[in-house]
């Protein structure tokens, strides 16, 4: 056949994958994709601005990372050694699908959760064996720990707090998990600041864990692309070898290593929000014919009847969250990330509004 105008075939993979749409759309008040409604304080704007200014452009940055998995590192009571510093905590979500995954290799996932494990899964040829949350979005853990006692999984995702349940896995179950087999287990951590909780200081006992943590979300920086991982130096090195060289730039290291060296002066805003979540929990709780799920993060999931509908007419009313209620698992459900006050006053004004127009209360 000649190459006239004609397409060869992508990978047959790809066949029916729809690309990740964080289906952003212009609003007024953005509680849709889990972002700090705050950006970075002033004092650490100054800080990155008088570090940006000396930073040479035409070198290549440093590969690893290195003064930024140092401190990071450090801080944790690891070594340089146990950190790998990606491109967004989705990078990094890739370089363990291609490590641990590929042909004739299985991911153990428990959906509804984040769906990009799924995909990275897919692009991988990754076998992906589901394990259905229960009816109130917790993990089926005795499912979970049968499921592996067969032994061939290859690696098993547990995401605490959970996108988008918001739900946490408990120590003592994710430590059944890491003994359950040799499988490699991602303890995705991306919202733990929430929470309260984490298993990073099990790396030490545990050759099989790794956790994953983002500068997106508790700590502002959605905007810039950066992420990372704690693990035992046998994982980080197999991490390495399927790593893009240079995906973190010298602009990110120099504002994560400023963020990360600031990371106190966020800590009273990562409270407010947690303050900001119970109330916002128990506003949603008060209205008639809402279930609201319990949430550890900066987000609450909640099923409501029609709720593609009210999806839409929160939009018309300049408030943008995100629809769940196509997602398998997920009917009926929308998420609403926690903002401001001020913003979560004008989502419940508005949710109320829509649920009256509906005639659904
Ligand atoms: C946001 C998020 C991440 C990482 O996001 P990045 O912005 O790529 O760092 C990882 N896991 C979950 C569950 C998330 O919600």
């Amino acid at each position: 056949m000649k190459g006239v105008n004609k397409l060869r075939n992508s990978v047959d993979c790809l066949t029916g994958l729809i690309p990740y749409d964080p289906k952003y759309l212009p609003a007024d008040t953005f509680l849709s994709a889990n972002e700090n409604t705050d950006d970075i304080p002033a004092q650490v704007r100054a800080l990155i601005m008088e570090r940006l200014e000396k930073l040479p452009f035409n070198r290549y940055p440093d590969p690893l990372a290195n003064n930024l998995r140092d401190a990071i590192a450090q801080a944790n009571g690891l070594h340089r050694e146990n950190v790998l510093i990606g491109n967004g905590g989705d990078e990094l979500l890739f370089d363990i699908a291609l490590a641990w995954g590929g042909p004739n290799r299985k991911l153990l996932n428990l959906p509804p959760t984040f769906s990009v494990y799924a995909h990275n899964a897919v692009l991988c040829h990754t076998e992906i064996v589901n394990i259905a949350r229960k009816d109130d979005l917790c993990i089926d853990e005795p499912a979970v720990l049968d499921r592996l006692s067969q032994c061939d999984i290859d690696y098993v995702v547990i995401t605490s707090p959970n996108n988008p349940t918001g739900d946490v896995a408990s120590r003592a179950f994710i430590e059944q998990v890491l003994e359950a087999s040799d499988a490699l287990v991602l303890a995705d951590e991306a919202y733990c600041e929430f929470s309260g909780a984490s298993v990073v200081d099990m790396i030490a006992q545990h050759k099989n864990l790794v956790v994953l943590r983002t500068f997106s979300k508790a700590y502002s920086l959605a905007g810039l692309r950066l992420g990372y991982v704690f693990a035992q130096a046998e994982v980080i090195n197999e991490l390495c070898k399927v790593r893009q060289p240079y995906s973190v730039d010298a602009i990110s290291q120099t504002i994560g290593l400023s963020v990360f060296e600031s990371r106190q002066l966020f800590q009273a805003r990562i409270e407010t929000t947690i303050e900001e979540r119970k109330k916002l929990y128990e506003a949603l709780c008060k209205i008639p014919g809402l279930k609201v799920y319990p949430s550890e993060a900066n987000y609450i999931l909640f099923r409501v009847d029609q709720a593609e509908s009210i999806w839409r007419a929160l939009f018309e009313k300049g408030i943008l969250i995100r629809d769940f209620s196509r997602s398998p698992g997920l009917t009926d459900c929308l998420r609403v990330t926690v903002g401001s006050a001020q913003e979560n006053e004008a989502f419940l004004k508005a949710l109320i509004a829509s649920l009256e127009e509906k005639e659904l209360v």
